[in-house]
């Protein structure tokens, strides 16, 4: 096959994967020949040829079938004349690596590793137990077997939080490994800084050196031209040479709006992990685990029976508000030295509480609960005393007061005129029956469920 042949098979190879794809991935290529029954392609980077042959191979191989090759497979190389690839780079003057944080370079200036935001304080549960696991398998370090490794998810999920805790985990483990973490903003705030004092040279050393490249919100560099175009080479060269990058959004690499394709396509090689919504338990959890952290600083620290589950049952946006919630209530009662109760959460925390309301609605929780239950919603409602209805009724009042942010009296009001003090009392009994009857917290918890869902 000479040069013709394989420019016309390009050119339909170019109207079969799209004009991005074809010069990502296939105008790089340079066709060498034919080589003990092997198409052989010369490839600038062992990252594309890993890339080419994972996705195109077959289709490559077809097209140059017909177009009359005798080739049984196609194999990617890198030019004989390139090089070997040069170890890393010396550590790079200090000044220069203001994001780095590695055991011997902590007196570097800059981002550096939050302490807290370790393996033992992220509290694992269904919504985030995938990413955790590979955050883990990455944070062990040896072979790098995805690569990148992108984790993505809605705000205060948890994503910076397991981004640490890997460098943490290697930096305890390889003493000295290069590990640069950085937002995608100061990533490109370095790259123009370095563009306008002419450092270029440095910036591409500095970041090609590096032994664990982490990149957070990588989102923000999305419709940034020139930025994505260094990131792009930054990331080639890191993966050619083996290095593991772990990369955060707040969205999947498909979905991210203004980022270039072959970009997209290079995020998407490795592991893509989601962090789910947060759940109930994975709240509670964390609440918990927060409060056992919190004992030292506030010793003599008292929290009533069910705030937790109350906070962890209100505020669904994010962990970050759920903590902050948690922090001013402790300051709060320290404060005055008080018990933390309910009410004092819930005084405490009118306006979080408030903006976090679900508008779960009185009418919709009656509804569910008659149904669960299997009784009419007028006796729900109305006036009878039936123990059969009486609970249920009850169970109604409390998912009330639990869900949605209305007070009392309006509670009340809601059902059937009845006074404040019997939708607290109906409160109450149905906090102490659920300490006792665990078929009855099942039940309740089910019924929560079924409301926010
Ligand atoms: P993201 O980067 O996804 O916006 P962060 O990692 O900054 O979120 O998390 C927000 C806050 O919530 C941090 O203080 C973090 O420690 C905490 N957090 C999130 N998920 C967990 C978890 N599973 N266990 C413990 N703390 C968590
Ligand atoms: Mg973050």
């Amino acid at each position: 096959m000479n040069d013709a042949t394989w420019g016309k098979v390009r050119h339909e190879l170019e109207g079969v994967v799209g004009k991005n794809h074809f010069q990502s991935w296939i105008e790089p290529l340079d066709f060498a020949g034919v080589k003990d029954g092997a198409a052989v392609f010369h490839v600038p980077t062992n990252f594309i040829g890993d890339w080419v042959s994972r996705h195109y191979k077959d289709l490559i191989l077809s097209h140059l079938q017909s177009a009359g090759l005798p080739a049984a497979r196609v194999q990617f190389t890198l030019p004989p004349q390139a090089q070997p690839r040069p170890a890393p780079l010396t550590k790079p003057a200090a000044k220069a690596t203001t994001a780095a944080t590695t055991s011997d370079d902590g007196d570097l200036p800059g981002a550096p590793l939050d302490p807290r935001f370790t393996f033992d304080r992220f509290v694992v549960g269904k919504p985030n137990e995938l990413a955790h696991a590979a955050a883990r398998r990455v944070a062990e370090g040896g072979e790098v077997t995805f690569n990148p490794l992108f984790l993505y998810g809605g705000v205060g999920l948890g994503k910076t939080h397991l981004m640490h805790a890997i460098a943490h985990e290697l930096i305890n483990r390889e003493d000295g490994l290069k590990i640069v973490y950085l937002s995608a903003e100061q990533f490109m705030y370095r790259f123009v800084q370095a563009l306008r004092e002419k450092q270029m040279m440095d910036f591409k050393q500095l970041f090609r050196s590096v032994d664990v490249l982490m990149v957070d919100d990588v989102q923000f560099i999305a419709g940034k031209d020139s930025t994505q175009e260094e990131f792009f080479h930054t990331f080639n060269a890191l993966v050619d040479q083996n290095k593991q990058i772990i990369i955060s959004a707040d969205r999947a690499p498909g979905e991210i709006k203004d980022m270039e394709d072959r970009i997209t396509s290079r995020l998407q090689c490795g592991l893509v992990v989601d962090l789910h919504p947060t759940d109930y338990e994975l709240r509670l959890g964390i609440l918990q685990q927060k409060v056992e952290q919190q004992r030292m600083q506030y010793p003599g620290l008292v929290i009533a029976d069910g705030v937790l589950e109350f906070l962890a049952m209100r505020i669904s946006t994010n962990v970050r508000v759920l903590e902050g919630a948690l922090m001013r209530l402790f300051a709060f009662a320290t404060l005055v030295g008080k018990e933390i109760t309910l009410d004092l959460t819930q005084d405490c925390l009118a306006d979080i509480l408030r903006a976090s309301d679900r508008k779960i609605t009185i009418e919709e929780i009656q509804r569910r609960v008659s149904e669960h239950y299997n009784i009419r919603l007028s006796d729900l409602i109305g006036p009878r005393r039936l123990r059969a209805l009486a609970r249920p009724r009850q169970v109604a009042m409390y998912l009330s007061k639990q869900l949605t942010s209305r007070s009392l009296p309006e509670i009340g009001r809601r059902f059937g005129g009845r006074d404040h003090t019997t939708i607290m009392h109906g409160v109450r009994k149905i906090e102490e029956l659920m300490a006792q009857d665990s078929q009855l917290a099942d039940d309740i918890e089910l019924l929560r469920r079924a409301l926010e869902a």
